[in-house]
């Protein structure tokens, strides 16, 4: 009997020593090329603004040629605990992106994967229009017009919606998508 007491005693302490090396031994990395500060600051300045204040230490973001259209980028986890390295691959493809506001909301998206932990919402506004930045591949959701003239296509009026909403999924329908 004391024997066996023993002997759990003996794994019990060897589950919490090894359970303690694992949390030990992370230790995260943040390398960010110098292309994507802008991005990941504007990101912990729209989430300060709305009142969630971001200290971001675990992240890398890379250009992967292997990713191939309709996939222009890709986070490896969707999680908002620090305790694995996230890591957000980027396709090399110009094509994926038409201009800078473009870029941002695809980056934009793979950080609310691995930074926010949000999965993605195919969720519909009542006129039709994706509900979400976590919409999966549509990244022209508060677009600017590129080629043409006239203010019709502009778009960016839509980025204060789009960042509320990615930050707080419970946000109400702005005006413009009812
Ligand atoms: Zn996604």
């Amino acid at each position: 009997m004391k024997k066996n007491m023993l002997k759990k005693l003996f794994i019990f302490g060897a589950i919490i020593l090894l359970g303690c090396k694992k949390t030990n031994d992370f230790l995260p990395v943040y390398d960010v090329p110098d292309e994507f500060k802008p991005i990941v600051a504007s990101f912990i300045e729209a989430a300060a603004a709305r009142g969630h204040a971001l200290h971001i230490n675990n992240l890398i973001i890379r250009y992967d040629s292997t990713l191939k259209l309709p996939y222009c980028a890709k986070s490896n986890i969707i999680s908002a605990q620090n305790d694995v390295q996230k890591t957000i691959s980027i396709s090399s493809n110009t094509q994926c992106w038409e201009n800078s506001v473009q870029f941002e909301t695809l980056v934009f998206h793979e950080m609310g994967h691995c930074i926010l932990g949000r999965d993605h919402d195919t969720g519909k506004l009542p006129n039709g229009t994706p509900k979400s930045i976590m919409y999966p591949n549509d990244i022209s959701l508060y677009s600017p017009c590129d080629y043409v003239l006239g203010d019709s296509c502009n778009l960016l009026y839509r980025r204060a919606y789009y960042l509320d909403e990615l930050f707080d999924p419970s946000t109400p329908v702005p005006n413009w998508g009812k």
